[in-house]
């Protein structure tokens, strides 16, 4: 795919240029790409002519500047590149380099900057709305104190030095609000005394500082870590991946034995693409703006087809063959169903699954194989039940790794070690004689998976998926109509519910029937980092004084429950050791910040004593997260809240102190791997222009960076402050700014990724068009060279698409995927003590104790779903005025059978309530034939009470608010109600009354339930 930039001005590339020629040359460039791209936007004409010509930069503008970034409009990860007109940006574009703005295609990388300036690529609706959010009037740029009871939103200023002093020291902080209580300080929390003298596994009371990320990203996640887990000491540096979409993610951790959980269908190959749950024209990662524009664009080209799963006809529906209405929550029955037909017909891959190694498979063209063939031991009175059967086990003078090797049988049904034959039987079971003579009963992983869709028929799997079992069979025959070009797409519909493992790992094991996996065309994961940003010239993993975080954390993620000292002592009471008083979650993905929460709310397994949260805004985002205001308002449960962000919302409200965060667009510096499918590449986040915070007395501006260094410094941590980074020369470095980590980031990078030194014009255009350019003292001269070359390109773009491919194999995939899973077979269920299914097994959404939700709740009519807008983030956008001008408010989408029934018209207001919100919220009404009879359908990005809907009586608002006087007065903070226009669905949403009504979710992989919730519905007078 190789080509040369779309445009080229000879004048440009003809000659060498001064410095001053380039300048002057690339601001005709830039007025030139500008027309073009705000002539394309008015072709759109979904934004107001007028305001494009407002912010049009043209020939005559002098200070316009031209910076490529990474955008951070939502977790696709696109090029930017944002035009900065006397110090305002004032429009975004995309970045040709970069793979993510150009459907896979981008200009080589060695294309010159000037030439590259003259090309055009785009970014989506969100991403226009940048200077919306950069500028917002809500934002705040000063810290803020809490000024009466949590919760009342009555917030001063103060000075840095007081919140950093107050935060690092702790103390009577609030008596003179008449709280005489103690507040803990990060100082007193840096200590070796163990939480629990009897139960020390749970670690040191530095795991009572609790640190909840919301939107991370890698940079400020390794430089966070770096404070909390290295600093601190402490376990609990949360990311919020449960949120985000940890139900396909747990399916692909099953399947690839926890090597790898984003894997997608190849988007530029394949010839047919069966999407679950994955919103592809409106969100994903790659976004709308990548894998929807390839998928669209390949599909009017009759080059790909693909099926909509979902019960909600997503945009992408207007091209799909088929929209499948599947029932909320039973993605997992319509695919059993699917892996069922497919087993019966015998159109599965046998030649791929019946290789039962490496080497097997490379010999008929595959570069990954699975375990289809792999005994595992099927019998309860055998201490290897559950486990595959090893050669160990039937030969003891077989040690060491030969010892270990899994069992296949031949041809003639003799065991024998796996990696000694080509073929090995497939369905099969056998009674064997283990090496103490012992008969012990096995099946093959398949013959295992095979079961498990037998156990109901295909009209019950068509009936609990809701859908006609002519059209389960016409997409199973699709599906495997196109060999190995063919595989699923996952995303967070797919199995982001109760129960939703034992949806998604069927999801991705029909991937394995018909040999996609790795295959051009197939199911691929993401090709990884381009080079290393954190070591090479200058260290920033390692520091004097680390600590190493040891201990349970408080979601229980990762930790076995049979460790703990509550087990044991339960056992010791004579008892099985179960239930555990909530779960614990050995085999997950991690990244639970609801159950941190739940946690934090429980006490338990221990107390939190300092909760900060970054980004993060749970009552609004997280199903049920209102129920944490409760938590979040209790002194006992939450000693100390400090919150880092960009304004006042629902959940940092509840905060002792607000620090003033920057956004993406003055700072985040962030090296930005790729999405799954394929490419390899790091692209990089730096500023396109300066703070608009306030700053300290040494002129650095507030922000999360600026606020965890002077704590550590005040606190007395390690990692932080002089000497602090080393560099490879054994010289030391400080750790006093963010550029004192990002800029040595950038360098390493560059470093590592052998890239050349740009050339004297580019690296002239840096400088005089880069904020971070004003630090360049901090590297050597050519380090600083090498640098320019990857942020004048956004990053390291050097692999393309195709690169990542050998023939018809992905170079960098999986190797091998499994059938049958033996850690999650041998894992159990912490409440019930109950082993969980290695393999494939029809579960419906049930709350902790195993009570099937549909079932418990059928009195409420409608099932609830949720999704996202393309022109929305899902919780953090309402200050996007543009896309808030053409979508003011959203509805609750009825499907029109249904409201034919119930009387209901658009625009008519109704009130919906749920098991565990009878009160309930109200809504304006949508008729659809796009939503599934029995479904309602609501947006995220609506319905907020905070980020300046309300008013609040915030003292010397006009000093803390960006805004100033246009948002703020005397008697506080002004709402505006535009800002709080629709209806939340999280409102909604079910708890779990077995666990102190918190939040629901799976009991396997602690994921929060966005698909069970019922809800009713009811007109009332608008
Ligand atoms: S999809 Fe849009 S908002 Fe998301 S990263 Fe790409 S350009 Fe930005």
């Amino acid at each position: 795919m190789n080509k040369e930039p779309k445009r080229q001005n000879p004048q440009l590339t003809s000659r060498c240029q001064t410095r001053r020629d380039f300048i002057k040359v690339s601001a005709v460039t830039v007025a030139a790409l500008t027309t073009a791209t705000l002539q394309a936007e008015a072709a759109r004409q979904w934004l107001n002519a007028r305001r494009i010509q407002q912010v049009a930069a043209t020939p005559l503008d002098r200070d316009v500047k031209q910076v490529h970034s990474t955008c951070l409009g939502c977790n696709a990860r696109c090029g930017t590149r944002a035009t900065v007109q006397n110090g305002k940006l004032v429009a975004m574009s995309g970045n040709p380099y970069h793979p993510y703005n150009t459907k896979f295609d981008p200009i080589p990388y060695a294309t010159a900057l000037q030439d590259a300036l003259a090309t055009t690529a785009p970014v989506c609706g969100k991403a226009h709305d940048a200077p919306n959010y950069l500028n917002n009037p809500y934002r705040i740029v000063q810290p803020m104190k809490r000024a009466g009871k949590r919760g009342a939103g009555r917030f001063e200023p103060i000075e840095w030095d007081q919140l950093v002093r107050e935060v690092a020291v702790g103390g009577k902080l609030f008596a003179h609000l008449g709280e005489q209580r103690v507040f803990p300080g990060i100082k007193g929390l840096a200590q070796d005394t163990l939480i629990d003298k009897e139960a020390p596994e749970l670690g040191t009371v530095r795991n009572g500082f609790v640190f909840i990320a919301g939107r991370d990203q890698n940079g400020r996640l390794e430089f966070t870590n770096r404070f909390v887990k290295e600093a601190v000491g402490s376990v609990n540096r949360v990311g919020h991946t449960d949120i985000c979409g940890i139900g396909f993610r747990m399916g692909n951790l099953a399947f690839t034995e926890k090597k790898d959980v984003e894997i997608k269908a190849d988007p530029v190959n394949a010839e047919y693409i069966l999407l679950f749950g994955a919103n592809i024209y409106e969100a994903l990662q790659p976004g709308v703006n990548t894998y929807g524009a390839l998928v669209a664009n390949r599909s009017s080209g009759a080059k790909v087809k693909f099926t909509v799963v979902d019960p909600r006809a997503t945009n992408a529906s207007c091209h799909a063959d088929e929209w499948v209405a599947v029932k909320p929550g039973q993605d997992g029955a319509f695919a059993m169903g699917l892996i069922r037909w497919i087993i019966e017909t015998g159109r599965y891959n046998r030649e791929f699954l019946t290789a039962p190694n490496p080497k097997a498979a490379e010999k008929i063209g595959h570069a990954c194989y699975s375990n289809a063939t792999h005994l595992v031991v099927v019998d309860q009175g055998h201490k290897q039940d559950r486990k595959f059967l090893r050669v160990a086990d039937l030969d003891p003078a077989a040690t060491g790794e030969a010892g270990k090797g899994y069992l296949v049988l031949n041809g003639s049904g003799v065991p024998v070690p796996f990696g000694s034959v080509d073929q090995a039987q497939l369905d099969a079971a056998a009674t064997l004689t283990d090496a103490t003579g012992a008969k012990v009963q096995v099946k093959t992983a398949y013959r295992l998976m095979k079961e498990g869709a037998w156990e109901h028929s295909l009209d019950d799997y068509a009936r609990m998926a809701g859908v006609e079992r002519s059209q389960l069979e016409r997409v199973a025959k699709e599906f495997t109509s196109h060999g190995t070009r063919a595989a699923v797409c996952q995303y967070h519909g797919a199995g982001n519910y109760a129960s939703g493992v034992y949806a998604a790992f069927p999801i991705a094991i029909l991937n394995a029937l018909i040999g996609s996996v790795d295959r051009k065309g197939g199911y691929l994961r993401g090709g990884g980092e381009a080079a290393a940003w954190d070591s090479g010239l200058y260290d920033l993993k390692s520091f004097p004084g680390q600590a190493k975080a040891k201990g349970v954390m408080l979601s229980r993620e990762k930790a076995s429950y049979e460790t703990s000292s509550e087990f044991k002592k339960k056992r010791a009471a004579g008892g099985s050791g179960y239930p555990a008083k909530r779960p614990w979650f050995p085999f997950t993905q991690g990244g639970l910040c609801v159950e941190t929460l739940s946690g934090i709310d429980q006490m338990y397994p221990y107390s939190c004593q300092v909760l900060f949260t970054y980004f993060f805004n749970p009552l609004y985002s997280i199903p049920g997260g209102q129920r944490y205001a409760e938590t979040l308002e209790s002194p006992e449960k939450v000693p100390l809240h400090v919150s880092i962000d960009i304004g006042i919302n629902e959940s940092n409200l509840y905060a002792d102190y607000i620090v003033p965060d920057i956004t993406y667009l003055e700072g985040h510096y962030g090296f930005l791997t790729p999405h799954a499918p394929a490419l390899k590449f790091t692209a990089i986040r730096t500023p396109v222009v300066e703070p608009v915070t306030g700053s300290t007395k040494d002129g650095r501006s507030f922000c999360l960076e600026t606020f965890l260094i002077d704590l550590a410094k005040a606190a007395g941590l390690p990692g932080f402050g002089d000497r602090a980074i080393q560099a490879k020369d054994g010289s030391w470095h400080p750790l006093h700014c963010a550029e004192d980590y990002y800029l040595r980031g950038i360098a390493n990078l560059a470093d590592a990724a052998k890239i050349p030194e740009a050339a004297a014009e580019e690296v002239a255009y840096v400088e005089h068009n880069y904020p971070v350019a004003r630090h360049k003292g901090l590297i050597t001269d050519g380090e600083w060279r090498t640098a320019c070359y990857a942020l004048a390109r956004g990053g390291i773009f050097k692999r393309r698409y195709e690169d990542d491919f050998a023939g018809e194999n992905h170079r960098f995939g999986l190797k091998r995927v499994v059938l049958y899973n033996e850690e999650l077979a041998t894992t159990r269920n912490s409440l019930s003590g109950a082993f969980f299914p290695g393999t494939i097994k029809y579960t419906a959404p049930e709350d902790a104790a195993g009570n099937v939700l549909a079932e418990k709740d059928a009195n409420f009519p409608f099932a609830l779903i949720t999704y996202k807008m393309n022109v929305h983030a899902q919780s953090r956008t309402s200050s996007h005025r543009w896309s808030m001008e053409v979508f003011p408010e959203n509805f609750v989408v009825v499907n029109q059978g249904d409201a034919g029934k119930l009387g209901l018209r658009d625009g008519d207001l109704v009130q919906l309530t749920s098991p565990s919100n009878s009160l309930g919220t109200r809504g304006k009404v949508k008729v659809s034939a796009l939503i599934r009879p029995g479904c309602l359908g609501i947006s995220f990005h609506y319905g907020h009470t905070q980020l300046g809907a309300s008013a609040l009586p915030v003292t010397k608002g006009e000093a803390l608010f960006l805004g100033g006087r246009t948002v703020a007065h005397s008697g506080g903070l002004v709402g505006d109600p535009r800002l709080g226009t629709g209806i939340s669905p999280n409102l909604l949403s079910r708890l779990d009354e077995n666990l102190g009504n918190t939040p629901l979710v799976d009991v396997v992989g602690g994921i929060p339930d966005f698909s069970s919730t019922r809800v009713g519905i009811r007109k009332i007078p608008g």
